[in-house]
C-alpha cells in the first residue's frame, strides 16, 4: 500500500496486450476492467457460450455507466473494441501478461497453465485468479515458474480496489513488478504477499466469518448483526457476504483455511455454511442462502 515504489518495481515488462482465461464471473470482470482502462485483452474461453456471457455483462456494466452519466455512449464501443474474445491461443504469442481465471480445480488449472505457457513468448508473465490453491503447487510443473505468481482479484472485480499479487517460491521480481504494474493500470491497489492458505485477505476474512457463525449458533439473528456491520460501515454484513460469495465457495475455501490454520480456523462442529451447502442452499447463485432471492 505504500505509495514510494520500490526497486524491484522498475523491473516491470511493459504490458501493451494481456489475456485472460475464462470468461466468467471473475475472467469477465478482468476483461471489462482491463479493457475499461485502456490495456487490450484477449479472452479465451472454451465454448462460444462462456465468451457470450463474459461480452454480456461487459455491456450491462458499460450500459450502467453511460446511464450514471459516468461515460459518453460513443466511448462504449472504444471499450469493447479493447477485449478481443478467442477460442483458441492464435494471437497469445504477443500477450505481455496472462491472468488465468478458470475453474477452481487444480487439474484443470495446471492443464490449462502449461498449455499457455507453450503459446507466449518467454518474458511474458503468467498469472493465476485462483483463491485457494497454493502458487507453487500451480508453479510445480511450468517450464519458467519464475514467470509466474498470483494475481487475486476480488468479486465484483470493477468493484473491488484490492488486488492481492502472490509471490511464490520461485517467482522473479520481475513478474512481481509487472502484475503489480498491469494492476495499477488497471486502476487497482495491489498489495504483495507471500504465499500461503488465503494467502492475506481471507486470513483476516474467514476468522471473521467464524466470529459470526459463532454468534448465530449462540442464538443471534443473523439479520440482525448485519445491521450492525453495516452501522459499523462495512458495506454488507457477514451474511449477505456468504450469499454474494456462495456456500460452496465458502465452504471449500474454509476448509482450506482451516486445514492450513487447524488451531485457529477449524470448527468443532457442522458450522450454517455446512447446514446450507449439504441443503444446495448456495446464497444467491441458487436463489436461496440466508436470504430468500426468489
Ligand atoms: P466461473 O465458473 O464463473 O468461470 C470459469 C470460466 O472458465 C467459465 O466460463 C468456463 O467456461 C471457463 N473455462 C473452464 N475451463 C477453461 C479452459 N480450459 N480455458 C478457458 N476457459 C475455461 O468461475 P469464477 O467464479 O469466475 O472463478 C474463476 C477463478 O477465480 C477461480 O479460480 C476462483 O477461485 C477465482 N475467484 C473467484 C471469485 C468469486 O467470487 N467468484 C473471487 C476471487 C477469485
Amino acid at each position: 500500500l505504500k505509495k514510494k515504489s520500490k526497486q524491484w518495481e522498475k523491473e516491470a515488462n511493459p504490458v501493451n496486450l494481456s489475456a485472460v482465461l475464462g470468461a466468467g464471473i471473475m475472467g469477465g470482470g478482468v476483461a471489462f476492467q482491463s479493457a475499461l482502462k485502456g490495456t487490450p485483452i484477449l479472452m479465451k474461453d472454451i465454448n462460444q457460450d462462456g465468451i457470450d456471457l463474459g461480452l454480456s455483462e461487459a455491456k450491462k456494466l458499460l450500459t450502467k455507466r453511460i446511464d450514471k452519466g459516468k461515460m459518453k455512449p460513443d466511448q462504449m464501443a472504444d471499450v469493447l473494441n479493447n477485449i478481443t474474445p478467442t477460442l483458441n491461443y492464435g494471437d497469445f504469442g504477443n500477450v505481455d501478461i496472462v491472468v488465468e481465471a478458470v475453474v477452481e480445480n487444480p487439474k484443470v488449472k495446471d492443464a490449462v497453465l502449461r498449455e499457455t505457457e507453450d503459446h507466449i513468448g518467454e518474458n511474458a508473465i503468467l498469472t493465476s485468479n485462483t483463491s485457494t490453491i497454493s502458487i507453487d503447487t500451480l508453479a510445480k510443473n511450468l517450464k519458467r515458474p519464475e514467470n509466474f505468481c498470483g494475481m487475486h482479484f476480488f468479486n465484483p472485480v470493477h468493484m473491488m480496489p484490492l488486488v492481492e499479487v502472490i509471490r511464490g517460491e520461485k517467482t522473479s521480481d520481475r513478474a512481481v513488478a509487472t502484475t503489480v504494474a498491469y494492476a495499477k493500470a488497471m486502476g487497482k491497489t495491489p498489495i504483495v504477499v507471500n504465499n500461503c492458505p488465503g494467502f492475506l485477505v481471507n486470513r483476516i476474512l474467514f476468522p471473521y466469518f467464524g466470529g459470526f457463525l459463532h454468534l448465530i449458533r449462540d442464538g443471534a439473528d443473523f439479520q440482525h448483526v448485519d445491521k450492525v456491520m453495516e452501522k459499523f460501515g462495512w458495506p454488507m454484513g457477514p451474511a449477505y457476504l456468504q450469499d454474494v460469495v456462495g456456500m460452496d465457495t465458502s465452504k471449500h475455501a474454509g476448509d482450506v483455511m482451516a486445514e492450513g490454520f487447524p488451531d485457529r480456523m477449524s470448527h468443532d462442529s457442522k458450522t450454517a455454511i455446512d447446514v446450507m451447502f449439504e441443503k444446495e442452499r448456495l446464497g444467491q447463485k441458487s436463489g436461496k442462502g440466508f436470504y430468500q432471492y426468489e
